[in-house]
């Protein structure tokens, strides 16, 4: 699950990027408004957290533009400005959340998950498939009910194949997700998760799709 970080305070989008990451996201961070534009069109993003007061272009500006060609990328505006206007004007620009500073960090990471869950098409807050059961806020995974132990990474891509079940994911389009920029990738890790998660919850639960990439097994 990869994040489009908007902060120009590095303080904060330290202590951000650090809870993120302990809650399995991979994190991008950009300090002003036009590096945040950029970002935005050469990345899939699963989520933006952006601040309104940037540097360069603020942060209205790169949500109307974002809007404006279209993208449905969840966003959640997370700014000092706490007028009624201001939130007004934030959640009709197309935000989709807006949280005022100062934020408790599980308050964010709630209502991150809150979004990631309606973009993903549903309101349930765990995901299933197959007898095997995902719940973001604890992240506990169970497997016919057993509880199953997974690394971050063998998670978060369980996370995604879970998310776009009906799908079939590239190699890259997973790398993405598992990596933030400037994290060393090795060269087959996605095959390495992939292998352990078929260990840990079936052979035949991922299936290969030669050429394409992966994708869950049909449910039965
Ligand atoms: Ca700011």
């Amino acid at each position: 699950m990869r994040i489009l970080l908007v902060e120009d305070d590095a303080m904060l989008a330290d202590g951000i990027r650090a809870g993120l990451k302990l809650a399995n996201y991979a994190v991008d961070w950009v300090r002003d408004g036009d590096a945040a534009r950029l970002a935005l069109l050469d990345h899939a993003y699963q989520a933006c957290v952006l601040d309104l007061g940037l540097p360069r272009r603020g942060g209205l500006s790169v949500l109307e533009e974002l809007r404006g060609r279209g993208s449905q990328l969840p966003v959640l505006i997370l700014t000092a400005r706490d007028t009624s206007a201001d939130k007004i004007a934030g959640l009709d620009a197309g935000a989709d959340d807006y949280l005022t500073k100062p934020f408790d960090l599980p308050e964010l990471q709630a209502r991150l998950r809150a979004l990631l869950r309606r973009a993903g098409g549903a309101a349930v807050p765990t995901l299933t498939h197959a007898g095997v059961v995902l719940d973001p806020a604890s992240k506990r995974v169970t497997h016919n009910g057993q509880p199953v132990t997974l690394s971050a990474r063998e998670y978060t891509l369980l996370h995604d194949l879970l998310r776009h079940k009906t799908h079939i994911r590239s190699r890259g389009q997973l790398e993405e997700s598992l990596y933030a920029w400037g994290e060393e990738t090795g060269s087959n890790t996605v095959e390495v998760y992939i292998h352990n998660l078929r260990r840990k919850l079936g052979a035949d639960f991922i299936r290969t799709i030669r050429g394409l990439g992966y994708q869950l097994r049909d449910s039965a």
